[in-house]
């Protein structure tokens, strides 16, 4: 946090620059543009081929072929999701929050992309739809769908409260891709990573730059949509905060169940679908 009495004197210039104009550090024109159109024929002949409930306080995992789809829904209450992505042939590959937050910003929606960590960073998922999208920003500088927090976890509950509380998101994942991917917890806890904060209402306050949470607007019946660009293996949890209107890290909140459906297109037209490139840096760092 910035001190409010800070330390060293302005320079008589402090006002001219601070009244610099900011420039936008990465303009998502420039980036390749998923193909919508393609995008929607696919939908048109996708058929629901999986669903799984995450239980509150709980995670799950569940496959997605390249080509498909998942949407993202609430069921019964209000209630976050943390969402994980992983390339299902090699979970090396996973999400990247920070690069997809500097890409398209802090929270996402229609037409924004899931990039993937480096040497890969390509993208992973497209979201192609969100009945969440007329929320926008609120004038406390809050939206939904974040990419600027990490996920619940216990070290940090263990710092601030002392206590260990096992239901995190975090640990609730560690546990889901141990089971799915039958790993020892200790080796898929390594492969838990910054999420995509799902339904979650947050923001920075104006006055200190911190991390804020408030009611999620979710209602049972929106969701978010996806477009699996490349096999993925998806992890949700539902967060112990529920609507994450007070706290999290507890048993205290109210919690509902979320649920996962997966939607895939013939084999024809799949197979039609192309996965995005590796990313193209020969990877030589300079050196020869
Ligand atoms: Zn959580």
């Amino acid at each position: 946090m910035k001190l409010t009495q800070p330390k060293h004197a302005a320079p008589h210039m402090a006002d001219q620059m601070r009244d610099v104009e900011p420039v936008i550090c990465y303009s998502p024109d420039t980036l390749p543009q998923p193909d919508f159109a393609k995008m929607k024929a696919l939908r048109v002949a996708a058929k629901q081929t999986g669903r799984i409930t995450v239980p509150p306080r709980d995670a799950a995992c569940i496959e997605v072929p390249a080509g498909g789809f998942f949407r993202i829904t609430s069921v019964e209450g209000p209630q976050v999701g943390d969402l994980n992505l992983w390339n299902a042939k090699d979970l090396g590959e996973r999400f990247y929050s920070g690069k997809t937050r500097a890409l398209h910003g802090t929270h996402l929606s229609t037409g924004d992309r899931m990039w993937s960590s480096f040497p890969a960073m390509r993208p992973m998922a497209t979201i192609v739809d969100d009945t969440l999208d007329w929320y926008g920003f609120d004038h406390f500088g809050g939206s939904v769908h974040d990419v600027i927090g990490t996920r619940c976890d216990p070290y940090t509950g263990r710092l601030l409260s002392g206590g260990d509380y096992h239901h995190c998101c975090h640990s609730n994942l560690t546990r889901a891709l141990a089971a799915h991917s039958n790993l020892p917890l200790h080796e898929a806890e390594a492969h838990v990573h910054d999420v995509l904060n799902v339904f979650m209402c947050t923001g920075f306050t104006r006055d200190t730059g911190q991390y804020f949470m408030k009611a999620s607007p979710v209602r049972p019946g929106d969701y978010l949509e996806f477009f699996a660009e490349i096999d993925l293996l998806v992890g949700l949890s539902a967060c112990p905060g529920g609507d994450c209107s007070s706290e999290h890290s507890s048993d205290t909140a109210a919690c509902y169940p979320l649920e996962i459906s997966v939607w895939s297109p013939d084999a024809t037209a799949q197979s039609d679908h192309q996965m995005p490139q590796m990313n193209p840096y020969d990877r030589s760092h300079g050196v020869s």
